[in-house]
């Protein structure tokens, strides 16, 4: 049985009609760059995410560097985030020309901890930028309480994140700005590139907005230095009918990781995600630690099961963060974590079967070991 890591076709195979109706009106109406489908994904995406505004832009890596440029983040300045996360939270950083700074993860959650959060801080520190791994939301109230004690801006990596909660609140809805990534393979994928950011702070809603249009507010008047960071009308109207679907795609994710839950509970050797109590998971990844992980991702591998790993190497063992002069044994539980942790197949679509076939699997390897 063939069993991949994602399968963005079943998907689409499910909504094929609305989506191809969407696209026609864009074609139709040749709204491609920015324009009405855009604002109404903007409305619809921030009243999602419990927030007053949403600002489309061209990826999930565009909105965080947005989202800090709008908070006036720049040279000299500190911002404190995660070692354990898709290179571009701390490119956004860097492409303000800011420093990152990092601080370790919670062994259960695989997110920032916050009792390490304070001894990261120096007077050069404007902004934390916690990542809300995998789907669950890191510990906000901690991390909020510490930055309004320190007067810091706080930026949600939701990138992984659509629909996740923290006692009920929605990923995105907490700190200053929450950005989300609409990439192919996230719980809300366009079918091409996309992003947004979310505030309820008007200011930063109307910087945020003039950036990703070249500073303008009136056409060619230009009060900033921006970018085109516009979304495609193309990309708005693919999303405004799959965001429909989102919280039924969640809940579908959240079966399967309960069925891989129930059925890997008690064999030893692996440990298994873990909600928080405060948390509402989504499962972008399910990912489980094991001791020998290339030996069960080759094993699955040869049975047709594809698996992957998020991610393999701490952002301060890059080679492109190799300055930074940070070296092994800096943060030891992301290092630990990153040799262990490996990501199995989910997807709202997977069958029963499949989660089957691949724990049988799993058993079969961790016996034979
Ligand atoms: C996907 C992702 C991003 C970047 O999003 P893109 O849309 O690919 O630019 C940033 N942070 C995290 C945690 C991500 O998973």
């Amino acid at each position: 049985m063939k069993v991949p890591f994602l399968d963005l076709k079943a998907q689409y195979e499910s909504i094929h009609d609305g989506i191809t109706d969407a696209i026609q009106q864009v074609l139709d109406s040749s709204a491609f760059a920015g324009g009405p489908f855009v604002d109404r994904f903007e409305k619809e995406f921030a009243s999602f995410c419990h927030c007053q505004y949403g600002i489309g832009v061209g990826s999930g890596t565009e909105a965080l560097w947005l989202a800090l440029l709008a908070h006036g983040i720049g040279c000299g300045d500190e911002v404190i985030t995660v070692p354990s996360t898709f290179i571009a939270t701390i490119e956004a950083i860097s492409f303000c020309g800011a420093k990152p700074v990092f601080v370790d993860i919670d062994e259960q959650t695989y997110n920032m901890n916050p009792d390490l959060l304070e001894n990261t801080i120096t007077p050069q520190t404007k902004a934390i930028i916690p990542v809300h791994l995998f789907g669950q939301m890191a510990d906000m109230d901690l991390i909020m309480e510490i930055a309004k004690a320190r007067g810091l801006v706080v930026i949600e990596d939701a990138c992984q994140a659509h629909g996740a909660q923290y006692k009920g609140r929605r990923a995105g809805s907490i700190g200053d700005a929450g950005c989300f990534s609409f990439y192919p393979g996230k719980n809300l994928g366009a079918y091409g590139e996309a992003g947004a950011v979310v505030t309820n702070n008007l200011n930063l809603d109307r910087n945020t907005r003039m950036l990703r249009d070249h500073g303008q507010a009136k056409k060619y008047y230009h009060a900033m230095i921006g970018w085109n960071a516009r979304m495609d009308g193309l990309q708005g109207a693919v999303l405004g009918v799959k965001l429909k679907h989102l919280n039924s795609w969640n809940e579908a994710r959240r079966e399967n990781a309960k069925l891989y839950n129930e059925l890997l509970a008690d064999l030893d050797g692996t440990v298994v995600p873990r909600e928080a109590d405060y948390a509402k998971h989504v499962y972008h990844i399910y990912a489980i630690r094991v001791q020998n992980r290339d030996g069960l991702i080759k094993a699955l591998l040869e049975k047709d099961i594809h698996c992957g790993i998020h991610y393999p190497l701490p952002l301060y063992l890059q080679e492109a963060y190799h300055f930074m002069g940070l070296g092994k044994g800096s943060f030891p539980v992301a290092e630990k974590c990153a040799e262990e942790l490996v990501s199995l197949p989910m997807f709202p679509e997977l069958s029963k079967e499949q989660i089957e076939y691949v724990v049988t699997k799993i058993k079969h390897f961790l016996g034979n070991q």
